[in-house]
């Protein structure tokens, strides 16, 4: 407990000076050597961008953030994905898009922790040990440190990574929240008459699965392209059924993978 405290404080600290932390911090988080030594989280924290923090191999043609390997898509691909996937039928292609976003948002949070490249040593039990959300519902210094967690974590993969901007996500509300502003999703689907960010819906549920420790499905209730003013997504524990329990199995043969 009193490591949090003090890791809160520090976060408390550099969220009150932004001048201190980009003319400062930011520069030591990129600094040669020093940067290789800290973690994704930790550089983040100290003001540097997703840019700064990625790892390029060009030899090698491989790319990534702590050591979680990605692939650079145009944002056109989730236009296409809705379009090819909508031969399957509606129904279907929904499913389709919402097992995508679970699958690769549950692999890449999962990744992310096993590789151990992201977060202090001494912080990761802290997020990943079971019992996590009870923890933040009953001691509001663990929710106010998760939700900054997530908040910069979000800033780094949503934001910076062009799927819209994040204005909550939050793990101590029932049922479990995230709102995204400008959705890239609802921008290349709208306008509609119901909420399209199926892809989006999965990933966040499949994020907030891997790091709970807890299967949620998500599920989204307002959408920019059916005219609401951000897309806001709802996560509840996740129900035993056949799709959920397919998605599990698929999830765990991903992880077994590398
Ligand atoms: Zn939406």
């Amino acid at each position: 407990m009193t490591t949090l405290k003090a890791v809160l404080a520090l976060m408390d600290f550099s969220d009150s000076h932004p001048r201190l932390i980009k003319y400062l911090a930011r520069p030591i988080a990129n600094a040669p050597v020093l940067s290789a030594r800290l973690p994704v989280m930790v550089r983040a924290y100290m003001g540097a961008t997703s840019f700064d923090i990625h790892d390029v191999d060009v030899e090698n043609g491989r790319y990534g953030i702590g050591g979680v390997d990605e692939i650079m898509f145009g944002s056109e691909l989730l236009r296409v994905l809705h379009l090819v996937l909508a031969r399957m039928g509606p129904a279907e292609q929904e499913r389709a898009l919402y097992d995508i976003g679970f699958l690769t948002g549950y692999y890449e949070a999962k990744d992310a922790v096993r590789k151990g490249r992201w977060a202090p040593r001494v912080l990761v039990p802290l997020i990943t040990s079971a019992g996590l959300l009870e923890r933040v519902r009953s001691d509001p210094t663990m929710a106010e440190f998760l939700n900054k967690v997530l908040a910069t974590e979000s800033r780094i993969i949503i934001n910076e990574g062009g799927w819209g901007s994040v204005e909550e996500f939050d793990f101590s509300s029932t049922p479990l929240r995230a709102v995204l502003a400008n959705s890239q999703e609802a921008a290349w689907m709208g306008p509609s008459d119901s909420p399209v960010c199926h892809y989006f819906a999965g990933g966040a549920a499949g994020h907030a699965s891997a790091i709970t420790g807890e299967f949620f499905e998500g599920r989204e209730v307002e959408c920019a392209a059916a005219g609401a003013r951000r897309c806001v997504f709802e996560m509840t524990p996740a129900v035993e059924s056949e799709a959920e329990l397919e998605r599990r199995e698929m999830a765990a043969a991903l992880l077994a993978l590398r």
